[in-house]
């Protein structure tokens, strides 16, 4: 008994207790009687306990009432009270077994049931023997003591019922459990007492027999009474059933309502409160409604919205995606809609909003109508139209980067397609390399270099045309897309224009720079299919002008592709040629022409050569700008330097005689940015033994002028060290003569150009004349070089000129072939030969 507290145990184990004695007792009365009143009994209690396996049960209560009772009381009337007592139990035994799954009940309650009849009849027999002795004994009294005895037997059994839950609770009696319990049972219990008494009536009369007859009757009466009490608890049950169903269904009813009024005002007060702009239009856009934040958004007061078409307020551009979107609102697969889209402000400012439309149907109104939620995105768009700026243009410049220049490209490819329609739009693509810019960017820093581009990059945006484009594809490479392009004359002005405006002197950093351009153009009437094609060709025709001999312009054409094939090859040749020792020095002999008739060798100026193993020899003006494109420049100097300064030391000890001759080197603008310039001389000289001032460092004009500023202290540092510095090709640059007097210059060489041209008397005469003064009045020495005629000679001479080169005095030849110069030499022989001594001679005397 998990369940039961001290109290309910020991009350049950008291009852239980009781209640067998009880039932002991009434079996051993009964063992004492005859065979045929056990029969009898036996019949009774089991129609009692039969009929407790189908009981009635009694409307608006829990409790049931078994027509056993009517047995059980008419064989205590019959046989006395053992035998009530035995078909009690057995009829509790029934029914507990049939209401409980315990076996506590199970037990407790034939003992209740057999506890409660003992004590009721004996009562009952206590009172009829009373009812005897007074004579009152009679149909009547004996009724009136039945239905007292059910009463007892109903009162004491019900209490020992409930006092087992009570007691489990702690709790005590209540009289309302009885007379709660009291309507039906009771008047059922008194009522089959009255039968009892009946049929017991019926029974002194008439034998057992008649008991037999009416057994079927009151089988019937009871299953009608059974059926009555059915349908009386289906009808309750359907009437309360109905009567929850209405009362719920009205809940239901009010509380939609209630829903219903607390949604609109929900959402009156969110499209009144909404931070974002709210309108219910109709289908064709015009606005019914519109909330606060929409009128702030797009600037308008009161109702000025309404009745308006959204799309009006939208920007005529971007219109048709809205009219297409409010198009679809009748399709039966229509949902909602999103677009991002700008809208008028009333002042005239665009508004970008992100509009959000999704069908709405008014109750009562067939037509279905929108609600539009529109979203102030202006902040979002300029970030990302800042991104986009950043993604698609060059920070420094503030151009169009690459990618951007490739995405126009590729729209213009596009349009200049010949379609059905006709000719396509014509477009040129130019690419700007800046001579120099390296230079530039090496010796001044790249401060500088970012500073020269932008103001190369404000220049080129000058001279454009309207609709043309310009971009910074990187570096110094500039790309510009000129469309539409009427006449392919106008890409060639324009690339004209780039070159004239880049010839002023640009302002870097505090010094003057000088710099010219290269241009390749290519043009879309070679049929492109791709922007990748025409950058690659407008690049190839860069490389062309470079080639040509810098700031100069090129055109496509496609033979160019074999070029730079060959010079790509060339290149990767080129890398290996120094390892290889493809590269050897040749000497060109320098000569005193002043000294009479007999000029003296000074010196040599070492060139270089390269011996390739395929195309035999191939001169520096093939290669020397492919190493520079190829960053070998100082590798390349660095070996004539050795072998210049080892050689010219050889020479220099083989006879004392030739211990005053000296070796020019050539020097590239790359050595001069080169910060350990100075440095890798003085190595050249010390590991050949050599006196600095033996050895003299060619710097063409050019060179110079680009970079005067910043070359100058490293000039200082090579005089310094004791080197001498000559201008090579002077005159061909823009070197500013002011400058002159200053630089630690000590050689002029006249450019051969001039050189050629001498004898003419023509403007050369007066150039070469003037170079040739200006050098003395400076006390600097002027050299000729390319010299190939006596009459050049001659002039020369005439004008004073002091140094000579040129075939015509000695071609640069290999080490060997000086080797046996000097030996002639040294025999006094003279390089002229008598015919042209004698040549000499009359010229001298013309001039
Ligand atoms: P450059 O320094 O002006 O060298 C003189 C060029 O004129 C040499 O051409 C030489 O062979 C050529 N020449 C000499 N006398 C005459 C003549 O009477 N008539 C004609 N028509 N030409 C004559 P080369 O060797 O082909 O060199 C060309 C240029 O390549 C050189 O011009 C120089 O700027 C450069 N170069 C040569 N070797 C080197 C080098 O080792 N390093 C550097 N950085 N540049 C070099
Ligand atoms: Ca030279
Ligand atoms: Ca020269």
């Amino acid at each position: 008994m998990p369940d039961y507290n001290r109290g309910a145990a020991a009350y049950w184990w008291a009852v239980v207790t009781l209640g067998l004695s009880a039932l002991g007792w009434a079996i051993s009365q009964l063992a004492s009687r005859e065979p045929q009143v056990l029969v009898q009994v036996a019949l009774g209690a089991g129609i009692a306990m039969l009929a407790g396996v189908f009981p009635v049960r009694i409307s608006h209560s829990k409790h049931s009432f078994a027509a056993g009772e009517v047995f059980i009381f008419l064989l205590l009337l019959i046989h006395g009270t053992a035998a009530a007592v035995i078909a009690a139990a057995g009829e509790a035994a029934v029914g507990s077994c049939r209401t409980s799954r315990r076996w506590t009940s199970r037990i407790a309650s034939p003992a209740m049931a057999a506890l409660a009849m003992t004590v009721a009849a004996h009562t009952f027999d206590a009172v009829n023997q009373q009812m005897v002795a007074n004579d009152v004994a009679g149909a009547g009294s004996l009724l009136m003591a039945a239905m007292g005895f059910a009463i007892i037997y109903f009162v004491v059994n019900t209490l020992l019922v409930t006092a087992v839950p009570r007691l489990k609770r702690g709790e005590g009696l209540k009289a309302a459990d009885l007379f709660g319990l009291f309507g039906w049972v009771g008047i059922a219990y008194a009522g089959s007492a009255t039968l009892a008494v009946l049929m017991y009536l019926t029974y002194l009369q008439s034998g057992i027999g008649v008991l037999a007859a009416m057994l079927p009757l009151l089988a019937s009466m009871l299953a009608a009474l059974h059926y009555f009490f059915r349908q009386q608890e289906v009808a309750e049950n359907a009437r309360a059933a109905t009567a929850e169903a209405t009362a719920r269904e009205r809940e239901l009813a009010e509380r939609h309502v209630r829903e219903l009024e607390a949604s609109e005002r929900r959402f009156h007060s969110a499209f009144t409160h909404a931070s974002i702009g709210m309108a219910l239009t109709r289908a064709d856009g015009v606005i019914l409604q519109a909330n606060p934040a929409l009128r702030e958004l797009l600037g308008r007061e009161g109702d000025e919205l309404i009745h308006r078409r959204f799309q009006d307020l939208v920007r005529d551009d971007d219109r048709a995606a809205l009219d297409a979107q409010l198009a679809r609102v009748h399709a039966p697969d229509f949902d909602d809609f999103a677009l991002e889209l700008r809208c008028r402000h009333a002042h005239g400012a665009a508004v970008w909003v992100s509009l959000h439309g999704s069908l709405f149907s008014e109750p009562g109104s067939g037509a279905p109508s929108l609600i539009l939620q529109v979203q102030d995105i202006s902040a979002r768009r300029k970030a990302e139209q800042g991104l986009q700026h950043i993604a698609f243009h060059d920070a420094l410049t503030g151009l169009p980067n690459r990618r951007r220049f490739h995405e126009h490209l590729a729209e213009a490819v596009e349009r200049a397609r010949v379609t059905a329609d006709g000719p396509g739009e014509a477009f040129a693509v130019m690419f700007i390399d800046f001579d120099r810019f390296k230079l530039i960017n090496d010796s001044l820093g790249h401060d500088a270099g970012d500073q020269f581009l932008v103001l190369v990059a404000r220049r080129i945006q000058h001279v454009m045309r309207e609709g043309d484009i310009v971009a910074r594809l990187g570096g110094d490479e500039f790309a510009i897309l000129a469309r539409p392009l009427q006449h392919e004359r106008h890409a060639v002005q324009l690339a004209e224009r780039v070159m004239e405006t880049m010839r002023k002197p640009f302002h870097v950093a505090g010094q003057e720079l000088m710099t010219s351009a290269s241009i390749g153009i290519t043009f879309s009437a070679l049929g492109y299919d791709s922007p990748e094609q025409v950058l690659r060709d407008a690049d190839i025709a860069m490389y062309k002008a470079k080639g040509a001999g810098k700031a100069r312009y090129a055109l496509y054409d496609a033979s160019l592709h074999i070029e730079v094939a060959q010079r790509l090859h060339l290149e990767g040749e080129l890398r290996h040629a120094i390892e290889r020792n493809e590269l050897s020095v040749v000497y060109q002999p320098l000569f005193d022409i002043d000294g009479g008739l007999d000029p003296r060798l000074t010196g040599f100026e070492a060139l270089v050569r390269w011996n390739h193993p395929e195309h035999g020899w191939i001169s520096p003006g093939a290669f020397l700008p492919i190493a520079e494109e190829a960053g070998l420049m100082l590798r390349l100097t660095d070996f004539v330097l050795h072998c210049a300064c080892r050689q010219l030391r050889e020479w220099q000890s083989a006879d004392p005689a030739w211990a005053g001759l000296g070796v020019s080197v050539n020097v590239s603008g790359h050595d001069i940015a080169h910060g350990a310039f100075t440095a890798r001389v003085t190595r050249a000289i010390v590991e050949a033994g050599l006196k600095p001032q033996a050895l003299c460092l060619e710097l063409t004009e050019n060179i110079l002028a680009s970079r005067l500023e910043a070359a100058l202290p490293l000039l200082d540092e090579l005089r310094r060290l004791g080197v001498r510095l000559a201008i090579d090709d002077f005159g061909t640059g823009y070197s500013s003569l002011s400058h002159l007097a200053t630089l630690p210059i000590d050689t002029l060489k006249i450019d051969q150009s001039f050189v050629a041209r001498l004898g003419g008397g023509s403007n050369e005469d007066a150039v070469v004349r003037s170079i040739v003064l200006l050098g003395s009045s400076l006390g600097k020495q002027v050299v000729a070089e390319g010299i190939e005629t006596l009459t050049q000679l001659g002039c020369l001479r005439a004008m004073g000129c002091r140094t000579g080169q040129g075939f015509l005095l000695g071609r640069p030849m290999p080490a060997a072939g000086v080797s046996s110069l000097l030996e002639q030499h040294r025999l006094a022989s003279g390089v002229l030969g008598s015919r042209e001594r004698a040549e000499a001679d009359h010229l001298l005397t013309l001039h």
